[in-house]
Formats: structure tokens, sequence, C-alpha cells
């Protein structure tokens, strides 16, 4: 029996492709919806959190008891919203990749404009990290439009004569990040905010450099953001100790990098005069990326003097990203060549190896390594970098106010200097007024981020944990 089928014309494909970008369409509005329901339960069992754990010392525990109730009856409300969410967000994942699939194929139809990364690897459908991870979300093409489908048919000499040739980055031909491992790369970049994201790939990738014996060639960056007029710290103070004993945890060297032209404070009074936001976060690519492009040439002289010649030097650059955290997040893939990057001296690689984790995972992770986060996340924050974050929740922004009151009052008065507010539609004036009528946080109880989300015994272990590291670094030290 023939089982071979006839490949589709190419405006049925485009007809294809069209409407599977209208179900992408579909499928985000219905997950930003049920990201805003969830948003709103889980700004209850925040409120119902911190009246919890905020109750003063000498609170009867009848009501102590009164408010843990009212917290966990918060969080069971907030749970069928959240797994919606979940839903609704696997169901985008989904139709992007269905509609990337449509799409690529029509172009091939049409253009035979085949992306030439994938042509190089051979392996689009069957991508792995360089760790061996199999966490990979790019898609199974023979799924959706189904594979004979997909087939390229052969390009007409028109088409041929049509085909622009893509511009790659020296190097890049003659290596396929798809097929290589840890041992493949000749420096492997991790950059650490501090925050639990970035310690739960951290600790995943020095699993994963161990087993490849690569664990020397690892650096950990953390990019500092400055200090205000005041001299208060844009991050939460005690980020980059902590960045830095994460890193020797694992025995890897420690690198911390500063834009030479002022930290993020000078940017916002003296050149910008302007907030960032989601549209121009000038924060992130000034203060962030840019830096730590200047950090890889500097890495690259290192080698090239260590004795690595006649090729690029290959950089794995990897970051903690988790696509849960935004849709923009959630377009990412996990591993890819960064062209922006990579030129003829180098070839930049980008990693996210925890991209498809859940936050429990991540909690999970950082239970199970013993290694102490950040105090934050006991104070009631759900994300950490800068304390007050232009793309932060309301929620979180008051809790940063109330930790760093002085801080907040520097952020005031950059409102007034530059004339513009903090957000288009919140001023951190209002955030202060709500912060100072809840009063201060005065008390945080270690490990109370863990109980949270993994309960009492889980941290208890932890906490044990973290105790005998303690002992271990003091004793080393
Ligand atoms: S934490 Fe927020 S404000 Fe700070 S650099 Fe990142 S996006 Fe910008």
């Amino acid at each position: 029996m023939n089982t071979t089928t006839a490949p589709m014309s190419a405006a049925a494909l485009l007809r294809a492709s069209l409407a599977a970008g209208e179900a992408q369409s579909a499928a985000y509005a219905a997950w930003k919806a049920a990201t805003k329901l969830e948003g709103r339960y889980r700004g209850q069992v925040t409120r119902a959190c911190n009246r919890w754990l905020n109750a003063p010392e000498y609170t009867a525990p009848a009501e102590r008891r009164r408010l843990s109730a009212l917290h966990d009856a918060a969080l069971t409300r907030h749970a069928p919203y959240k797994a919606a969410e979940r839903a609704t967000w696997a169901e985008l994942r989904a139709a992007i990749s269905r509609a990337d699939i449509a799409d690529k194929a029509w172009r091939r139809a049409e253009f035979g404009d085949v992306d030439q990364a994938e042509q190089q690897s051979g392996a689009a459908a069957e991508p792995h990290g360089p760790g061996g991870s199999t966490t990979s979300t790019t898609p199974d093409t023979s799924a959706g439009c189904g594979a004979a489908e997909v087939e390229q048919p052969p390009a007409t000499s028109r088409a041929r004569r049509r085909r622009k040739p893509r511009k790659l980055p020296t190097g890049y031909l003659d290596f396929n990040p798809r097929r290589a491992s840890l041992a493949d790369y000749d420096v492997i970049v991790f950059n650490s905010s501090g925050g639990k994201d970035s310690q739960a790939a951290l600790d995943y990738v020095a699993e994963q450099a161990r087993a490849a014996g690569v664990s020397d060639r690892v650096v950990v960056l953390h990019n500092d953001l400055g200090v205000t007029d005041s001299a208060e710290p844009v991050e939460w103070p005690g980020t980059e100790e902590l960045a830095a004993e994460q890193a020797a945890h694992y025995g890897f060297r420690f690198e911390t990098i500063r834009r030479a032209l002022g930290g993020l404070w000078q940017q916002l009074i003296e050149q910008r005069k302007l907030f960032p936001s989601s549209q121009a976060r000038w924060c992130t690519s000034d203060q962030k990326s840019s830096q730590g492009l200047k950090f890889l040439t500097r890495l690259v002289r290192e080698l090239r003097g260590r004795g690595v010649t006649g090729r690029p030097i290959r950089i794995l650059y990897v970051l903690g990203l988790r696509a849960e955290e935004s849709s923009g997040r959630a377009r990412k893939p996990e591993l890819a060549v960064d062209r922006a990057a990579s030129n003829g001296q180098r070839t930049v690689v980008r990693w996210h190896p925890i991209l498809t984790w859940s936050e429990q995972r991540v909690w999970r992770r950082i239970a199970d390594s013993g290694v102490r986060y950040h105090w934050a996340y006991d104070a009631g924050m759900d994300r950490l970098s800068c304390a007050l974050c232009v793309l932060a929740t309301r929620a979180d922004l008051v809790c940063a106010s109330r930790l760093r009151p002085a801080l907040t009052d520097d952020y005031v008065r950059a409102e007034e200097i530059t004339g513009h507010k903090f957000k288009t539609d919140l001023s951190i004036r209002d955030i202060r007024a709500e912060a100072q009528s809840l009063g201060p946080i005065t008390k945080i109880r270690p490990g109370e981020a863990m109980r949270r989300r993994l309960g009492y015994s889980s941290t208890a272990l932890y906490l044990g944990r973290v105790e005998l590291n303690r002992r271990r670094y003091t004793t080393a030290a």
C-alpha cells in the first residue's frame, strides 16, 4: 500500500499558517485572562500571609491560629485559579509551537527559506540542552501539520534566485550547539542575580558540569547595579555577597561587573531622566546585557592568552529564566546561538536550563542543595534583583518599601527630579503611603518562604543543611 502523502500547496499551507496564528492569539488572550484572575487571588494570599507573618510578638495564640487559618483558606481559594492559569499557559506554548511549524512549512513551500541553523544541525526536532537536559519545548514536527506536509518541495530556480543567504557568525557553521556537550565549550558563564531561579539553575549547572568534568570552566557573573546618592544599594543588601557565597559553594570563579559610566540611579537621574518600563527596559540592556558582553570580550582575550587559537572561542552563556514568569520569556528557546553576541572571535550560545521549571521545582531544588537563599524571600518578596523594580507587582513594591524606607524616599525624590512617575499608572509616593500605613516589617523568620511552599519538615531539613554548610565554610576559612 502506498503510504506517501502528497505535499500540500503553498496556498493551503498559508491558510494553515494563518489559522494557527489565530489559534495562537486566542490562546494568548485566554492565558492573559487566566493570569489576571490568578493574580487577584494571589494578591489575597500575599495579604493574608503578610498579616499572619507580621502579627506582633504579643499576639494571642488564638488570634495567630485565626490568621493562619485565613492564610490557608486564601491558599485553597487560590489553588484552582493557579491550576487554570497553568493549563492555559501550556495551551499557549503548544499553540505557539503549532503556529511556528505551520509558518515554517509555508515559508519553505513559498520561498524555500529553510532556517540555516536547522539545516546545519539537522536536529531541530530532537534538541537537548548541552548538559543532557530533556526538557526542551521544541515541537515534534510529526504532529500538527504532519511531517509529510512539512517536507520541503524541490526549490525552483526562481525560488533559488530569491533566497538570500543569512548572515551567520564566523565559526558557527563548524559548531552545532544542539549536538554539543558542556565539554565542547571553552568557558561556561553563569549570570547570577542571586535570586531563587539563578540559585536553582546554578545548582543544576554545577551537577552537569561536575558530570562532564568541566567545573573549572564555570564563571559566575553578577551585575552590580550600584547605589543611590544617599548610598542606598539599588539591589537588596547582601545580594552580591550571597551570589559569591553560592559560587564558592560549588568551587566556581566569581566576578562582579559594574557599568563604568554609573549605576542605575546615576543613569536615571543624570542621563535618562525617565524610569525604565517594560517597553523600554534600558535598565536591563545598559546595566546587565551590555556589561555582560564586555565581560565576554575580556574572557576571550584571557583565553587567547592561554593558547586557545585558530577558531572562535565557544562560550555557553547560562541564565536562570523561567517561562512562567512572562509571555516574553515563554517564547525564548531553551538553547540557541546568540547571533548578535557572536562574532569572528567568539560563538556565544545561550542556555536557559530551567526554562520549563515550575516555581515549586525551583524551591525543591534549593531545599535539596542546602545552599542559603536570599533573606528578602523570607520577608515576603516574590522576586529579587532591584528592590524597587518597575516590573514588580504592587504587593512586592509595598513589601519592598516597608523593608527599605530610605531607598523608597530616594525613589520619591527621583520622581520629583525627573518629573515622571515610577510607572505610568503608579507613583512610588502612593506605594510609600501604603507601606507607611502598614508599618515597617521588623520580624523575618528564617525559612519562612520555603515553609510556605514546601511545608515544615522539608524546611527543617533544609535549615539543617544550611547550618552544616555554614560550619563547613567557617572551618575552611
Ligand atoms: S530588576 Fe527591574 S528595574 Fe532592575 S534591572 Fe531588572 S527590570 Fe530593571
